[in-house]
């Protein structure tokens, strides 16, 4: 992320809340250096016979709040610092939606696309051979990330009750048909359209006709599309590796979904739209509402001033450059920090966490109420914070985790 790494841009997030809170250097550092770092060797055999030798990492950021949770990716770029900057968030995530949790982040540094089904699955029980007895349902609790959804979930449960007999809450966004809830796959999208409305009616506008551009057409930009298009917002453009799909009067979403679910989530080859030429220039349309909800680190400080959305709503964990944040700042956009824009996903693992160990099921409303109100009241909390102290939304959503976190550390005892 241009000269920074990407811990030192969470250093930078956090210390701008601790100093406008006054915590003193040790506090800091006992609050942000991880209690644990993990990194395996995962040697498999390919389908070709060949032997590949892998990357894993599991870093265990804090648990003063109870235990670590987090999700795993599967990308080439996954290493150690970006992990660690992620299990940071998930800590600071965890506590602004109030969750009993602390924060935690893996990944192995792969691309899953060039893998068979049968690898994705051998690495993934390998990487747990190698980290079962770190993690488990009361100490740290994986979930999906960029590169991993439901079916890799079910092979870490699989794998980790060969060591530890019955245990489904070790992991979370597992299939609904093995152990996980309805709604937990929507929850994050979810969480990101109800972020939106909330914001376009604090800047006194109506959802209908509000214009949305999002760059990112996995789990999370879809289901945020899809809910958002139901608000009768209009997504105009909409962003995936292939490139950028665009159409002033709005997309056809419902056409979209189904051609990337036909093209294994992909839009490449998608005609029902104009492409957008140059990269990057999503981010620069003229819309009421952009949402980054694909790789970290794209609103830089290169294009910041180009951006003219009133509102942006991190849905991407990290997709934002402190000196970006800057100029958003002095452009009085409105920037919703990924640790409360992107934390319905959590939320909603943490429901399926609690149904695991009680054995008793929800239903999809059930579980889309509750994720209603934790968001909402995190949201509210966080908007009265960054009024009252006159800050912007991600500098209290900061002071609100960091708050929290560090009462929990205190009141626990360090010796
Ligand atoms: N990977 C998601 C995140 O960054 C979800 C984590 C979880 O459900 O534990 O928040």
């Amino acid at each position: 992320m241009q000269g920074m790494k990407a811990f030192d841009v969470v250093r930078l997030y956090f210390d701008r809340a601790a100093d406008q809170m006054d915590l003193t250097d040790n506090m800091r550092r006992l609050l942000l250096i991880p209690k644990r770092e993990v990194q395996v060797q995962i040697a498999v055999e390919m389908d070709n016979g060949e032997l590949a030798t892998l990357l894993g990492y599991r870093v265990q950021h804090d648990n003063s709040r109870g235990p670590m949770k987090g999700g795993l990716r599967y990308h080439p770029e996954v290493d150690l610092d970006e992990v660690r900057s992620l299990a940071a968030l998930m800590t600071w995530k965890t506590a602004v939606v109030d969750l009993p949790y602390g924060g935690a982040k893996g990944g192995i540094a792969v691309d899953p696309t060039r893998l068979s089904r049968r690898e994705l699955e051998r690495i993934t029980r390998k990487f747990v051979d190698e980290i079962h007895d770190v993690i488990g349902p009361d100490r740290d609790i994986p979930a999906p990330d960029m590169g991993t959804g439901p079916e890799v979930m079910a092979w870490i449960m699989n794998q980790y009750e060969k060591y530890h007999g019955f245990a489904p809450a070790c992991v979370t966004g597992k299939p609904v048909e093995l152990f996980g809830v309805p709604g937990r796959d929507e929850a994050t999208g979810r969480g990101v359209g109800i972020f939106a409305l909330k914001l376009l009616s604090r800047l006194g506008r109506p959802p209908r006709g509000a214009t949305v551009a999002i760059q990112g057409f996995g789990n999370v930009g879809s289901h945020a599309a899809r809910f958002l298009h139901d608000a009768e917002c209009k997504i105009i453009a909409i962003g995936d590796v292939s490139g950028d799909y665009f159409r002033a009067d709005g997309l056809n979403l419902a056409d979209m979904l189904k051609f990337a679910h036909e093209h294994r989530n992909s839009l490449a080859g998608y005609t029902g739209a104009d492409r957008l030429g140059k990269a990057g220039s999503l981010l620069e349309l003229d819309v009421d509402i952009l949402i980054p909800a694909a790789l970290g680190g794209v609103l830089t400080a290169e294009n910041a001033a180009r951006v003219k959305a009133p509102i942006i709503i991190e849905a991407a964990n990290s997709p934002t450059h402190p000196a970006a944040d800057e100029v958003f700042a002095a452009n009085g956009i409105v920037v919703l920090p990924d640790i409360l824009a992107n934390a319905g996903g959590v939320t909603a693992s943490y429901f399926e966490w609690v149904q695991n160990r009680q054995h008793y099921r929800w239903g999809l409303n059930r579980v889309r109420q509750e994720l209603d109100r934790a968001l909402g009241d995190a949201f509210e909390h966080v908007w009265r914070l960054s009024s009252e102290q006159k800050v912007s939304l991600r500098t209290a959503a900061y002071m609100l985790g960091i708050g929290r976190v560090g009462r929990a550390t205190v009141l626990g005892g360090i010796s």
